[in-house]
């Protein structure tokens, strides 16, 4: 069958190298044991084909691209079944997947961020994601507090994810190449069932944060009204992006307290 036609808008951009594509197959853990994998926009099917090698879990993939699913069809008829036609941005993990499911792909990088909030969202249902990215969100995601690049999505992953950060591809291995350079990166969910504090709170003091990332946390968080009693907490002359997770969930914690008085 003719190959696909990479289509901009869609962020398609296809692997040319199996042994990349291998590499990243190979980085699922089986973290927990699930049985069950999806593949966001599988395109082609580079990794596709290496997932369906792979014994103890089914593969399923999301792809929004019809030519993309009529070449998956056509090339894989022991996928039928478990090609799911639409937006990965739309799906119900919990509903599609009764039980927990591990989420690869070489993202469609316009909306990488976007697939992480859907991962929060389902956290308790997602214990692995092995995906390849854009090379600075991957930076991004991974690095620890402190660091210029650190953001909400590090605050908000790290603390139900353990983050490392894989492997640089260069974009000569794709079709057609990225302006930018990619990265793999692996999240496995750790023991943290939930936070100590309210996560919408949690959530909130987060991105009220980084929106002013070059505030004091003072000033930032204004719109936020904290009590007033803890106004004079040394952590509030701090940057939104010098905190770690458990700084930030003491600062919920310690909120909460007060209000509740
Ligand atoms: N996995 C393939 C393709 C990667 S390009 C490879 O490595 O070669 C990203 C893929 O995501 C494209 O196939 C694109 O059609 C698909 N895609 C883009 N937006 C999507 C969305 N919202 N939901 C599901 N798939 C999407």
């Amino acid at each position: 069958m003719d190959k696909v036609r990479p289509k901009k808008n869609l962020g398609q951009h296809f692997l040319k190298d199996q042994q990349i594509a291998r590499d990243i197959v190979d980085a699922l853990t089986r973290h927990s044991g699930y049985h069950q994998v999806l593949e966001v926009g599988p395109g082609m099917g580079v990794l596709t084909q290496y997932l369906l090698e792979k014994e103890g879990f089914t593969t399923t993939v999301i792809e929004i691209d019809k030519e993309s699913i009529h070449y998956l069809e056509s090339e894989f008829p022991i996928l039928k079944g478990n090609i799911l036609s639409g937006d990965v941005l739309k799906l119900n993990l919990e509903q599609q997947f009764k039980q927990p499911v591990a989420i690869i792909g070489n993202f469609p990088y316009n909306i990488s961020s976007q697939i992480f909030f859907k991962v929060l969202e389902f956290k308790n249902h997602v214990p692995e994601v092995v995906c390849m990215l854009q090379k600075e969100v991957a930076e991004r995601i991974s690095s620890p507090p402190g660091s210029k690049v650190y953001g909400i999505l590090s605050v908000l992953l790290q603390a139900f994810y353990d983050i490392e950060y894989l492997f640089t591809v260069s974009p000569e291995v794709f079709n057609p190449p990225p302006k930018v350079q990619s990265a793999v990166i692996r999240l496995k969910r750790n023991n943290t069932l939930a936070l100590d504090c309210s996560e919408k709170l949690y959530f909130q003091l987060v991105k009220q944060g980084f929106n002013n990332r070059r505030k004091t946390l003072r000033n930032a968080l204004k719109p936020i009204n904290l009590p007033i009693e803890m106004l004079d907490l040394e952590v509030l002359d701090k940057r939104a992006e010098q905190l770690s997770v458990s700084d930030f969930v003491n600062l919920c914690k310690k909120a909460e307290e007060l209000w509740k008085h």
